[in-house]
């Protein structure tokens, strides 16, 4: 099935979309928890942390590369913190892996 993430990534539904790569996308969330709280989704649909393969490994280095770049463009370099929520148990709603970047600043 695919995820509401990958419906965004192909603009079959609408979202703020704040930074765009090859292999990622950074989006506003829609219920946001903090002043600024942002997603970080790989174009490919991983379900959970618990689905990474071996292959994923530079993915998900350029996750983080991502959170540091769009942190920066924001002037929110020291001040943010970035989560991941894995399974239903450990808080995930939505099974396509995102990494969350709240900031209050
Ligand atoms: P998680 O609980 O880690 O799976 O987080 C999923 C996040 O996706 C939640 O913070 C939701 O508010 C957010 N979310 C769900 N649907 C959308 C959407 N269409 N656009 C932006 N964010 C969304």
């Amino acid at each position: 099935m695919t995820s509401i993430f990958t419906k965004i990534i192909n603009r079959e539904i609408p979202s703020e979309i704040v930074y765009e790569t090859n292999d990622i996308i950074v989006i506003k969330d829609i219920n946001p928890k903090a002043k600024i709280h942002l997603l970080i989704i790989p174009k490919k649909e991983i379900e959970t942390i618990d689905h990474l393969e071996e292959d994923d490994r530079d993915l998900i280095a350029n996750m983080f590369f991502v959170a540091k770049k769009v942190s920066s463009d924001l002037w929110i370099t020291w001040w943010y913190k970035l989560h991941f929520n894995v399974w239903k148990a450990g808080w995930q709603e939505v099974m396509h892996l995102h990494l969350h970047l709240l900031s209050n600043m």
